[in-house]
């Protein structure tokens, strides 16, 4: 039977109270009172005090849906966005959490039953596979879930150990971190170039991750030294957008019902409407997601109070917002029309997150006033932008630097042209324009910034990838 993303969502923080858990609105996608983090990227970050054991709330268990942004900082995933099936800027993690209440054993089964339970979401257990840590120098290998995992019913060779890039999950450099155990669905596709069957977990196409159990056992501080928490916890994260296009029977996310009316709105919006029967249309349909997906992200960020700037957070918000109008000029639209995405969004999301209702005027006026003043940056650097300065790398990055010129504006102009474009200059320039900023930030003002505020260079639009819309995977 079929489910929408919205039951979905419902189904699983229905589930987590039948098992006691208090049902806990989302939080801020600007984390509060934590300057170490760009946006907030996991459902545990509103929890992160009381994992700590600094703050008491007055239960152990909760449960949320949380939305989270992965565009920047230690999670970024705004290359993958548009290229892979799975991958979002904004996205809803769906979570449940123990603080120092119940740890391994039962987090395993809860997720388990949730799953496959006919009751619940059913899923088939020959499609699912799961993971374990498999040890380092500082942590053992994870012995314990090995053994849940089995007690739960499966097999011993469905359940594969890995390292700590998949198996050891950390909010950000310092704080609460522990080995986890990761959820995976075969989607029954062999994506290998040669279409031959490549064994879990290699092959990334076929085998979507849809869920982690971390298992919060330590503290990390600053100088990577664990200390165990006051009480082992857990913190689980599942994409809403992943586990619906699994029920939906669906291969990507952006398949599911929560992103084909933004697709089609863009679609709509842009004037550029893909057949499913052409299949060798993938740039455009990669952008008609890029569209969809930075349109949630834009409306969620600055719903919540980010603004379009230079610098930090409105940094990342202006990339996203630019990446976004640049891919609707791609499929051939000059005009503003991201303002008008903002309204697709509130009315698919607007049930879940009431804010939205709130502050959709508000949000559009934003983004028409940036599609404005962008679309000028346009036109002055255009009007800048010449054979002489596409030959010279390094005339091409002062357009670049000074009216904010994206280079894959310049590369496209500089094929049209039937010129060779200076990549080997422009880089050179580049380089040597970062080589002063960091000289001059050493000795700057710009010290007393976030640590994550200080990656951001004040100026940098090559976010926009055309050029890696041939290399799309989809
Ligand atoms: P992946 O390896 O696929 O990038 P991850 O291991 O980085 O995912 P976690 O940090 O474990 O992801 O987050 C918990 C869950 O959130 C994932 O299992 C996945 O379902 C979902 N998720 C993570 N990143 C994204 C994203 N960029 N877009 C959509 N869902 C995501
Ligand atoms: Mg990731
Ligand atoms: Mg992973
Ligand atoms: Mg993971």
């Amino acid at each position: 039977e079929y489910r929408s993303g919205s039951q979905i969502r419902e189904d699983f923080l229905r589930f987590f109270e039948t098992k006691g858990h208090r049902r806990v609105h989302s939080s801020s996608l600007v984390p509060a009172n934590d300057p170490t983090l760009l946006f907030t990227n996991a459902g545990m970050n509103q929890f992160k005090d009381v994992f700590l054991g600094a703050e008491k709330r007055e239960y152990s268990r909760a449960a949320s849906s949380q939305k989270c942004v992965r565009a920047g900082g230690k999670h970024n995933d705004l290359e993958n966005v548009g290229f892979t099936r799975r991958h979002h800027t904004f996205f809803e993690m769906l979570g449940n959490f123990s603080f120092g209440d119940y740890f391994k054993k039962d987090a395993i089964a809860y997720a388990w039953e949730l799953l496959t339970s006919p009751q619940w979401f059913g899923i088939d257990k020959a499609k699912l596979y799961v993971t374990i840590f498999e040890g380092d120098a500082a942590v053992p290998r994870d012995t314990e879930a090995y053994q849940f995992w089995l007690d739960v019913g499966v097999p011993a060779e469905r359940i594969f150990a890995l390292g700590a890039a998949d198996n050891f999950w950390a909010m950000g450099d310092t704080g609460p971190c522990g080995p986890c155990s990761e959820i995976y669905y075969d989607l029954g596709i062999a994506a290998s170039e040669t279409g031959e069957d490549v064994p879990f977990p290699k092959d990334e196409q076929r085998y979507v991750e849809i869920w982690n159990l971390v298992f919060m056992q330590f503290d990390r501080s600053s100088d990577g030294v664990l200390t165990p928490l006051p009480k082992p916890s857990i913190d689980t994260g599942m994409g809403l957008e992943r586990v619906s296009a699994v029920l939906q029977g669906v291969l990507s996310n952006f398949e599911t019902d929560l992103f084909t009316p933004l697709i089609m709105r863009a679609e709509q919006l842009t004037g550029h409407k893909v057949e499913p029967e052409h299949e060798v249309d993938d740039r455009s349909r990669a952008s008609l997601r890029i569209i969809a997906d930075h349109a949630r992200a834009a409306t969620f960020l600055i719903s919540d109070g980010v603004h379009p700037q230079n610098e930090g957070r409105g940094y990342v918000l202006r990339k996203i917002l630019r990446r976004g109008i640049r891919h609707g000029r791609l499929l051939g639209q000059e005009k503003p029309f991201m303002h008008e995405m903002v309204f697709a969004v509130r009315d698919e999301m607007g049930a879940a997150y009431p804010e939205l209702k709130e502050s959709a005027d508000r949000v559009a006026k934003v983004v028409l006033a940036e599609e404005q003043q962008f679309a000028r940056t346009l036109e002055l650097g255009l009007r800048q932008m010449n054979e002489e300065t596409l030959r010279s790398g390094a005339l091409a990055f002062r357009l670049y630097e000074t009216f904010g010129m994206p280079l894959d504006f310049m590369v496209d102009a500089a094929r049209d042209a039937g010129i060779e474009f200076d990549m080997t200059g422009f880089d050179a320039a580049k380089e040597e324009e970062q080589q002063r900023a960091r000289a001059s930030w050493k000795g700057g003002s710009q010290k007393s910034a976030a640590p994550v505020y200080r990656e951001l260079p004040k100026t940098e639009f090559e976010g926009y990838l055309a050029l890696r819309v041939d290399g799309a995977r989809i």
